[in-house]
């Protein structure tokens, strides 16, 4: 992981770190969602919701909206490349984060797979991931969940745990993301950009949120966040 060190910081300094959802969040598309809808089970949606309704969570879903789902890893990937694109906004997002020392990681309950694969073709593939493994066969998906050690014990990769992992370095942190598996980092994130069903979530549990039109705003948080020691860390730039 990035942006582990930094620890000799003037007091009364705040360092802030970013996490990001993936899918629908850094991405336009949900490339589950896409691959799903087009290679799936036809009543997957309707199984994920039933199992959420249940009280669990993809940890308990994804074996069962997999089921039956059999396309091989280069088909996978050239239809994610296909349909999926990154927001517009993030590119620039992520060179100003990693310009300015600020932490920026990828923290999905998706795949690693078809992560890395878009962020190696946008030239940043120097941007930590962490989410699930999947394998993808003719035969089927082997999905291998993350294992965070302070997670719910419900998501396949409990973002809760990454967000506690910067605080435990000192860091404030920023997250955002639109789903349900974000409901775990916005709870204790200290700040939120969020869409979709994350901002529903949020307004009601009276979590404090943005809504997360695109990542300019974010930058601006930052830029206002990091004030005076991002113009002294900043100098010569722009
Ligand atoms: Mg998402
Ligand atoms: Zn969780």
């Amino acid at each position: 992981m990035r942006g582990t060190g930094g620890g000799a910081t003037p007091a009364g300094r705040e360092r802030w770190a970013c996490l990001l959802d993936w899918d629908g969040t850094v991405t336009i598309q949900d490339a589950q969602v896409l691959l799903l809808d087009a290679f799936g089970r036809p009543d997957w949606a309707a199984v994920e919701d039933e199992v959420y309704a249940g009280g669990l969570g993809s940890r308990a879903a994804y074996p069962l909206i997999y089921e039956g789902f059999r396309l091989p890893a280069e088909e996978v990937a050239a239809f994610v490349r296909k349909r999926v694109r990154l927001d517009p906004t993030f590119p620039a997002f992520a060179r100003f984060c990693l310009d300015h020392g600020v932490p920026l990681q990828v923290v999905s309950d998706g795949q690693r797979f078809y992560i890395e694969l878009l962020l190696a073709d946008a030239g940043l593939d120097r941007l930590p991931v962490a989410a699930n493994n999947a394998s993808y066969t003719a035969s089927g998906v082997r999905l291998a969940f993350v294992e965070p050690p302070g997670g719910c014990g419900l998501c396949g990769n409990c973002k809760r745990e990454w967000v506690d992992a910067f605080h435990r370095q000192g860091y404030r942190v920023l997250y955002a993301g639109d789903g349900r598996t974000d409901r775990c980092a916005a709870r204790r994130a200290d700040a939120v950009f969020a869409r979709g069903y994350l901002l529903g979530f949020c307004r009601a549990e009276g979590i404090a949120c943005t809504p997360l039109k695109g990542f300019t705003e974010m930058e601006v948080f930052l830029r206002q966040a990091l004030g005076k020691d991002l113009e002294r860390s900043g100098a010569g730039e722009e």
